[in-house]
Parts: C-alpha cells; structure tokens; sequence
C-alpha cells in the first residue's frame, strides 16, 4: 500500500512523561505505517521549556495560528514539587494556558463513546459536548477580608483616575469577605463565535445557560452577546443546518441535560464549565475516553487528549514495569487533527483513514481488548474483557486497522 500523501504539516507538540511515551508509540504502531506524515515539530516536554525560557511554547502556538491544525500531547504545568523534580529556572506557566491566550480560544471537550461502556446517566447514548469560557470570572478575581465597621465599595475610574461611579456593596455589621470579578465583550464575543462555529459543523444544538435573573448586568452580558452575534451572523445557517441555538438559566439548563439523551454542545461561563465537565466525564466513564479540541474565533485548531501526563503510571513504567494506560484520548488527537488537516487540504484519503483509525479503536474495545482503566466498567454480554498493556492495547487497534 502507498502511504497517504500530506502537503500542510501539522503542528506537532510533544510533551511529558506517559503520554510522551504512548505518543511515540501511536505514531510508530498507528499512523507512520500508512501516512507519509509531515509535521513540524515542537518539544513541549518540561526540559525543553525549561531550557528554551518557554520559547518553545509561544513557538508552537503561533506555528498554529500560521498552518490552523496542531496535536498536542499533555504536558506537566510545573508547581513547587516539579521545580525540585527537573531543577527549573522558574516555575513556568501552564502551556494550554500560553497556547488559549495566543490562540484566544475555546476548549471543547467530548467523550468518546463505546458499546459495553454505560454512562452513570443511562439516558445519555450521544455524547455531550461542553464548551468552557476560559476568560475572567473568579479565575482572575481579586478577594479581600473586610471586618466588622468596614464598608466595601465597587468604584470605577476613568483613565486619569477620576471616580465615574461608585456602589456600595455592603456595609459590615460583622467580619467578612469580598471578591472582584470582571470579564471583556471581546472575549465574550470571540467565545460565542467559537461555539456557534463548533456546533455548525458538528450540527448539534447548542444551549447556553447562566445567571442572568440574579446577575443582571454580568450574566445578562453574556446573553444579549450570544444574542446578538447568532440574530446576526448564525441563525439562517442553523436553521438551514436543522439545529437551534437555545439560552436559558443554567438551573433550567442542568436539569435539562441530565434529562437528555446527550447530542448537545452544552456552553458554560468559566465556573460551571470547570464544575461541570469534570462531572460530565466522570459520568461518562474514564479520562482516558475524554476528547479536547481548543477552536480559535477565526478557525484554528489544536486538539489534544482532555487528561495529563498519567504521572502515576509513568514513575512505574521508568522502573521498568509494564503499564496499563488508556491511549484512546491521545489517539483521538491524532485523529482529529489528520481528518481536519485532511479536509482544509482537499486530500479525502487522510480523513477516511483517521475515521477508520477510530473505528478500529473502537472496535478492539468493544470487542473486549482493553487497557485497565476500562475493566470495572465493561459490561458486554458473551465478552470477558481483557486487560492489555499500553503497547499490546496499540498493536491490538493495529490489527483491526
Ligand atoms: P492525570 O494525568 O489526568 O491523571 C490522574 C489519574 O487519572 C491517573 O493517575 C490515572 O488514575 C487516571 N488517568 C488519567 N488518564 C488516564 C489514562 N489515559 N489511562 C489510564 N488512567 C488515566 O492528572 P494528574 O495526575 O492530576 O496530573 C499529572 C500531570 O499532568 C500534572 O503534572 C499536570 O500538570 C498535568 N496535566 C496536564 C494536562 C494537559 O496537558 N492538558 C491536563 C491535566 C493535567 P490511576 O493512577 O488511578 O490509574
Ligand atoms: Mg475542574
């Protein structure tokens, strides 16, 4: 067989500890024997960032707003016990964090769905999409005590410091706390825009729920946003696409989607969105099975598993034990980013061996094959999982394939 011609590379991350190893491995086992894969490549693995002064980070990112498709693998954010562990310079920045600023995009993260996997919530057989702002909110906020006595006001100054308006907040009768939020109509609005372009080309219907009868000037903003940019821009292409958009308090919206059958793109501000996708994955089964895809405003892409680096499995791997780690997010990565290459670039036999790369992981799964995180929740009739370990889970897709 001829290998699959690229002409655009793709934008290549590399990162840390166990995903670096299976990364190796799935290009070596899954992809490099039938595509002639061309990419540019970028090392995000710790040491490199360390001894780059995090260069390599910004490098890559704006590779990706040059070529619009990138895979990443999941990469250590540094904290105190990691500065210790590789002797850094500093503590570094988290590089999704350095990749979302550069890029100014939306994270989109989907379970991947198998037979003989039940979610906790029985009713959901699509899955559900959850698209996080990822800007403002109690994430840059400032917090104060304030005691007894005190009073705390809200005052806003204009750019010579003179006082346009000022709220009281409370006055306080005994000790408490405050807490400063703020957010941008551009990053509200390039937010908006990443989601209504997702659930276009994905067709699912998208809901977007906030606060907006309690929070009547912050939340309400994001409402007459979204509003606005889908009466202007989007609502003849979803309905010409068959889906709808739908706004509606996040209460209304929570007790919607456990009632639903999944098949949404469920938007959340900052704080739902952290709160929620953790529950959403957890209902769904393992991390290992969680695809993240970060979409720019203007259509970039980066997409990478939703899960880290597997530290735990790694520690026992460099001691020479055999792991059992879950590469189907990582895959799915590779997938997604060859199939979307494949369709800016016109070259329809990548796109159809990234669906058959997914269909051969999906079915060495459901035909019982597994890595270990898998096995307590595998309930098929007439199959007995199989527990494999990482390599011997690859080489098993790779028959199929
Ligand atoms: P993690 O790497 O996601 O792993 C947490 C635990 O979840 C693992 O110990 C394992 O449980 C299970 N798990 C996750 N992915 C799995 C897989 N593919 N197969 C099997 N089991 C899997 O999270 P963490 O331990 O909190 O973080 C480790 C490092 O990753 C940190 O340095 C963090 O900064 C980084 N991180 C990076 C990203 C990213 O690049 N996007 C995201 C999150 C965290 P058991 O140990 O019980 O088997
Ligand atoms: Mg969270």
């Amino acid at each position: 067989m001829a290998k699959i011609k690229m002409t655009t590379p793709l934008v290549e991350m590399d990162g840390d500890e166990m995903t670096r190893v299976l990364w190796k491995w799935i290009k070596e086992i899954l992809i490099e024997p039938y595509v002639d894969l061309k990419t540019e490549y970028y090392d995000l693995g710790l040491p490199e960032r360390d001894k780059t002064d995090d260069k390599v980070t910004e490098d890559s990112a704006r590779a990706t707003l040059n070529y619009g498709v990138a895979v990443k693998c999941a990469t250590i954010t540094p904290n105190a016990q990691r500065v210790k562990e590789y002797n850094l310079k500093q503590m570094w920045k988290s590089p999704n964090g350095t990749i979302r600023r550069i890029l100014d995009g939306t994270v989109f993260r989907a379970p991947i769905l198998v037979k003989g996997i039940t979610p906790y919530v029985p009713s959901w057989t699509k899955p559900i999409v959850l698209a996080r702002h990822a800007y403002g909110d109690i994430y840059n906020s400032v917090e104060s005590r304030v005691q007894a006595g005190q009073n705390a006001y809200l005052v806003i100054t204009d750019k010579d410091g003179n006082e346009v308006e000022r709220k009281l907040i409370h006055s306080f009768k005994g000790d408490g706390i405050i807490q400063g939020v703020h957010n941008l109509d551009k990053s509200i609005e390039a937010f908006a825009r990443s989601c209504f372009n997702y659930a276009l080309e994905n067709k699912i219907p998208m809901w977007l729920g906030a606060k907006d009868t309690i929070s009547k000037t912050y939340d309400h903003r994001f409402k007459d946003i979204f509003a606005e940019i889908y009466e202007n821009e989007y609502a003849e292409k979803f309905e010409a696409a068959g889906i709808y958009y739908m706004y509606t308090l996040i209460d209304d919206i929570v007790a919607r989607i456990v009632r639903s059958e999944g098949g949404v793109l469920w938007v959340c501000k900052n704080y739902d969105g952290d709160v929620m996708s953790d529950m959403v994955a957890t209902a769904y089964g393992s991390l290992g099975m969680m695809s993240s895809v970060l979409v720019s405003p203007d259509g970039k892409y980066e997409f990478e598993a939703a899960h880290g680096t597997v530290t735990r499995h790694y520690y026992k791997w460099r001691e020479g034990e055999s792991t059992s780690t879950n590469s189907v997010a990582t895959i799915w990565a590779w997938t997604g980013a060859l199939a979307k290459r494949g369709e800016l670039d016109g070259i329809p036999e990548l796109v159809d061996f990234a669906k058959k790369l997914e269909k051969a992981t999906i079915d060495t799964i459901e035909s019982g094959y597994m890595t270990g995180d898998l096995i307590p929740l595998f309930k098929r009739e007439g199959i007995t999982p199989v527990k494999l370990d990482s390599e011997g889970f690859l080489k098993k897709i790779a028959e199929k394939l």
